[in-house]
């Protein structure tokens, strides 16, 4: 065996592997303790990889979105001691990393998959949503889901399945036309549904969780990729990033299992390869409840405010009183 020149030991690891991670905050309120776990099994991966960590702020949602909250995350990590190597504070080779300033890059991914025929429009409002699903549902029980705020789910990851109301547009998009764009060539002013086939089986291999199934048309419906408020949705920006910014695995919350498989039908409409999945369990309070945003107490700010260090946060007995 080669013997080490003694100062090597001391040098932080410079990625070597082609692994590519990421951390993908998004800024509509402070880290709480379930954030931390999952960025730092993030962190943890790709460390023991070898690999890079990418941080991308998933900054989309002008409403709820605060570069307030966006300094605090990267605070917060950085104090659990995450670290990466490109994000919106070190810049790298795929800048930007907020996704507030990526738009390019999902109207190039909602062209293609316009072109490809997977979307279209729809005009139904929230309202006749509720009308033809029949009350009640999500939007009208926030705590059954325990993620709305403001009337807006958060993230996208239960929407209500789409009853199919407008997928006759399917067939009557007229052709694109070349450089002499119509109205067609933005989405604005409507929002544009992914058609999923119904029935079909999306299956998965999870690392942590092992084999995931859903069903399209089941377990959720036609999606959302852009709202006509125009915003892309979590759904498409995440593909399109995640391509664009060479992921090979993604880690985040065992809620965004649904997501996964809407992404993976994203993904081969779009031609881009999966990434390998990861989901983690999920930090539940003392009633069972997942933590949300709302648990202010269990805040990391709060957390650390109280005395708690990194590891204390970061281990399993850390009593979870909001
Ligand atoms: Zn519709």
């Amino acid at each position: 065996m080669p013997t080490l020149i003694p100062s090597m030991a001391s040098l932080s690891p410079a990625p070597v592997s082609g692994y590519r991670g990421r951390l993908a905050p998004s800024p509509t309120g402070y880290l709480h303790v379930g954030h931390a776990r999952t960025f730092w099994t993030a962190s943890q991966r790709a460390r023991d990889a070898a690999g890079t960590l990418v941080m991308r702020m998933e900054d989309l949602d002008p409403d709820r979105s605060r570069s307030a909250y966006a300094e605090a995350a990267i605070e917060d990590l950085r104090w659990l001691g995450i670290r990466w190597q490109e994000g919106p504070d070190k810049g790298g080779p795929f800048a930007p990393y907020l996704q507030s300033k990526r738009r390019a890059v999902y109207l190039a991914a909602w062209r293609k998959l316009l072109r490809r025929g997977f979307l279209y429009p729809c005009r139904c409002s929230r309202k006749d949503l509720e009308t033809a699903l029949g009350a009640p549902h999500e939007s009208s029980s926030p705590e059954a889901h325990g993620q709305q705020t403001n009337g807006k789910l958060e993230p996208l990851d239960d929407e209500p399945i789409y009853p199919g109301t407008c997928r006759h547009f399917l067939g009557s998009i007229p052709l694109l036309p070349g450089p002499h764009a119509s109205d067609l060539e933005m989405p604005e002013g409507i929002n544009w549904r992914f058609r999923v086939r119904d029935g079909e089986v999306v299956q998965f291999e999870d690392r942590n969780l092992g084999t995931q199934r859903f069903v399209a048309g089941e377990d959720f419906g036609d999606f959302v990729v852009w709202r006509r408020d125009g915003v892309p949705s979590y759904q498409l920006a995440c593909v399109a990033d995640d391509a664009a910014m060479g992921i090979t695995e993604v880690v985040r919350g065992a809620d965004l299992l649904k997501s996964t498989a809407r992404q993976i039908l994203l993904n081969r409409a779009l031609g881009f390869d999966n990434p390998a999945w990861f989901h983690c369990r999920l930090v539940v309070d003392h009633n069972g409840r997942r933590l949300a945003k709302r648990h202010d107490s269990l805040s990391l700010r709060a957390l650390r405010q109280r005395g708690l260090t990194p590891m204390n946060i970061l281990s399993a007995e850390l009593p979870l009183e909001a």
